[in-house]
């Protein structure tokens, strides 16, 4: 199986370009073309000596993932379906910027980003759970998805045309289909290509890595040079109540998570936010507020509240929007900083893993 070009850093590729004797700046006008223009194909990129396309030709392969599917307009959430090589399908939502979420400025747009076909965690919510865990995404899988919708939004990959040079996307998320910290090494090199100067030029703290909480690895982040946001994806804030929803948090339990956290900020310097999904009659009780603040006071966190989006075939509700904003309420009474989405995309199947679980189904009945 040969390499993908996107799976590359700029030493690697300059490492083969001279033993072929290429001159430096070749290597620029290719990753130009790779994360620039967004190239769909080698022949696109017109001032490389032909000899050179067909030597990178041979060498590597060039992916681009194909959209199977894609809902939503341009100015609100819109959700794309990719078929991946192998037929698999994940998913990638890019979002109208929040500027009260992620603190980002108006302009941007996130895109919230898948890291695995399927995930092997679990969690009893959640809809890429499902049907257990597939496999990895390899690090241009990874790194496609946001050139993919940019080649989407500035007129499709099929178009002869170089593409503007402009970054639709300066925002990540990643928090589609997967437990990122489960294909680390294929995220890290991925997000570091994205980050470059010569790659795609976002910032590492506009990157915000979610993960379910798997502890050692999150003391491995804490290690990296690159300054990732953390999220965790906490949903109880006692084992009681997480080991419900969560089977993750038998593994690492909310003791060791927290000091896995605190590790992660001492090292990083860098506050840490929790994601709490409220589901009608599991966690949106009055009393997790106490324990719920309590962790948050501990680790200085965030709160991020997110109601439920409802799963076809799961038994879990949203709770109302008088439960919702009570228990964002009782979190601002005891001065935890947290914010409620309002959620944008509920009506898109927005959540991680709706779409493709929809998909999967009909193609089965189908
Ligand atoms: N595996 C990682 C990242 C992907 S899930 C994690 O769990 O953090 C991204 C977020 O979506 C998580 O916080 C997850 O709990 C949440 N989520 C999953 N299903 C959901 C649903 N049906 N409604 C709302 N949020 C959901
Ligand atoms: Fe996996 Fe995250 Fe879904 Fe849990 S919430 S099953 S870790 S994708």
């Amino acid at each position: 199986m040969s390499v993908d070009v996107k799976s590359l850093t700029r030493e690697e590729l300059a490492a083969q370009f001279q033993q072929w004797g290429q001159p430096a700046y070749r290597v620029d006008q290719l990753l130009h073309w790779l994360y620039e223009r967004r190239a769909a194909s080698w022949d696109a990129m017109s001032n490389l000596p032909k000899q050179l396309r067909e030597q990178l030709n041979q060498a590597y392969t060039l992916t681009t993932l194909q959209v199977a599917r894609k809902q939503g307009s341009r100015d609100t959430t819109q959700k794309f379906l990719w078929r991946l090589g192998d037929g698999s399908l994940i998913e990638s939502v890019l979002i109208p910027a929040n500027p009260a979420l992620y603190g980002e400025a108006s302009d941007r747009h996130t895109l919230c980003v898948s890291t695995q076909v399927g995930c092997a965690y679990g969690c009893r919510f959640c809809a890429s759970g499902l049907e257990g865990w597939k496999r990895n995404l390899g690090v241009e899988e990874i790194v496609d998805q946001i050139l993919a919708v940019e080649r989407d939004a500035f007129g499709g990959a099929s178009s002869v045309e170089p593409q503007p040079a402009d970054r639709l996307v300066n925002n990540l998320v990643i928090m589609g289909m997967g437990e990122p910290l489960a294909n680390y090494d294929n995220l890290l090199k991925a997000l570091k290509i994205l980050n470059a100067p010569w790659g795609g030029g976002i910032g590492a703290r506009k990157i915000t890595i979610s993960t379910s909480g798997l502890a050692p690895q999150i003391r491995k982040l804490a290690e990296e040079p690159l300054q990732f946001r953390l999220a965790i994806s906490l949903h109880g804030a006692t084992d009681a109540v997480r080991q419900q929803i969560m089977p993750v948090n038998r593994k690492y339990p909310l003791r060791e998570l927290t000091a896995a956290c605190e590790y992660y900020e001492e090292k990083k310097g860098r506050m840490i936010t929790f994601e709490y999904i409220l589901i009608a009659g599991v966690n949106d009780g009055l009393e997790q507020v106490p324990p719920l603040a309590s962790l948050a006071k501990r680790l200085h966190a965030k709160v991020n509240l997110i109601p439920y989006n409802k799963v076809e075939g799961l038994p879990w509700e949203r709770p109302s929007e008088e439960i919702q904003e009570r228990f964002l309420a009782g979190l601002e009474g005891l001065g935890i900083a947290a914010t409620l989405r309002r959620e944008k995309g509920h009506d898109i199947d927005a959540a991680c893993g709706q779409l493709r679980l929809r998909t999967e189904r009909e193609l089965a009945s189908a």
